[in-house]
């Protein structure tokens, strides 16, 4: 898979600051934060949050497995050969909906479309894969089983990217599937539940992406089914693909939620005025100095899943374990007690103090708690 982002208005708190791009999977992973608005003003200033902590103790773990990345395009050859033929055929297998994609199969194939390289020749596909989209929405006679090479345009953080997809699958009877295609094995029936869950993020937003488009070209954003398909190999050698249908509406919703973040929060980026994150080259202290500041006024919401999707994770968890937030325990423990932030208040609370109306509840369970506890110790004792 491959993505492209071209002319995103300049923010004026990433000037300087050193820049990635806006791949699909970038936004897949900020969708699974959208309600930390650091996250949020990283992704619309384009900010490269890897190469900010790099070089520090915060350095993030996680980096691109060159081996993954040549297993993942062999993969995507073999989907690709002969006309799609594996994809096509594990879509017939399908269930009756599915067998709707009908015995003329038109593949459109947008890679062929004489264009220039870099931003017009994306704008070419992207013009034509709006096209495309609109058969398929109108249910046209002529509209594809299978967009290769779809790019679609959307607005991200005030300016235009642009986003290629693994392939768009449309059933004849008009809905259009999403198709995802990952390189990690489906063995026994099972695979990695979380690259699954990731395939399926991204997936989500490709949908979101379309039903967007449809809604600019005032078409019915419904076209696109909530039914999804990942489409992984079927052991660890690559040969045989196997395809996993999945429900993408929560995924999707969350997405949507995301780029609804187009136009940010103004009350965030009035409480960073004048602040803005470190430009490239500066040094590792200053550099986290600055991203701490910067997390003070815009404000994080920092919880453990963060340490699989954000580069800032480390420094958060720390902030988090410093300031006794009861967030580095996860939602579920911080639900068990929910209205209290913060482990210094569970044991003022506990110990019996006065709790504001939204503790209230927590704060009878935690004295009952503390009566058991101390009954169930006095009958050790005797
Ligand atoms: S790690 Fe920090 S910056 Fe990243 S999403 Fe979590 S709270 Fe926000």
């Amino acid at each position: 898979m491959s993505s492209n982002e071209i002319e995103i208005e300049e923010t004026p708190w990433a000037t300087g600051a050193p820049r990635h791009s806006l791949t699909v999977s970038v936004l897949a992973a900020a969708a699974e934060h959208t309600d930390c608005s650091f996250s949020n003003l990283a992704l619309a200033g384009r900010v490269n949050l890897e190469q900010l902590f790099g070089g520090t103790r915060y350095e993030p773990d996680t980096g691109a497995d060159p081996l993954a990345i040549k297993r993942g395009r062999l993969f995507e050859e073999i989907l690709k050969r002969d006309d799609y033929a594996e994809l096509l055929n594990l879509l017939y297998e399908q269930d009756a909906v599915m067998s709707a994609f009908g015995a003329d199969v038109r593949i459109a194939r947008l890679r062929d479309i004489p264009a220039p390289a870099g931003r017009s020749g994306l704008e070419v596909r992207a013009e034509a894969t709006r096209l495309e989209l609109g058969k398929i929405a109108r249910k046209a006679w002529d509209a594809p089983t299978l967009i290769d090479g779809a790019v679609i345009r959307a607005r991200i953080g005030g300016g235009i990217a642009y986003f290629e997809a693994d392939g768009l699958a449309a059933a004849s009877n008009g809905a259009l599937h999403i198709i995802e295609a990952k390189s990690f094995p489906l063995i026994d029936g099972r695979c990695d539940p979380v690259k699954l869950g990731a395939a399926c993020a991204q997936a989500g937003l490709y949908a979101a992406l379309v039903r967007a488009q449809l809604v600019e070209d005032h078409l019915p954003p419904e076209t696109v089914s909530d039914t999804g398909f990942i489409v992984l190999p079927k052991n660890t050698r690559l040969g045989r693909a196997v395809l996993l249908r999945q429900n993408l509406g929560f995924h999707t919703r969350r997405a949507e939620r995301l780029l609804s973040l187009a136009h940010l929060d103004e009350a965030v980026v009035k409480r960073i005025e004048g602040r803005s994150f470190p430009v490239a080259g500066v040094g590792a202290t200053e550099r986290i100095d600055t991203l701490s500041h910067l997390m003070d006024q815009a404000g994080t919401h920092y919880c453990p899943e963060c340490l699989e999707h954000c580069a800032a994770a480390k420094l958060c968890r720390e902030r988090a374990y410093n300031a006794g937030r009861l967030a580095i325990l996860g939602d579920r423990a911080a639900r068990e007690v929910s209205g209290i932030e913060t482990f210094e208040r569970v044991l003022e609370l506990t110990a019996g103090a006065d709790p504001l109306d939204h503790e209230r509840e927590s704060a009878r369970e935690l004295v009952r708690a503390r009566r058991l506890y101390r009954r169930v110790l006095k009958g050790a004792g005797s």
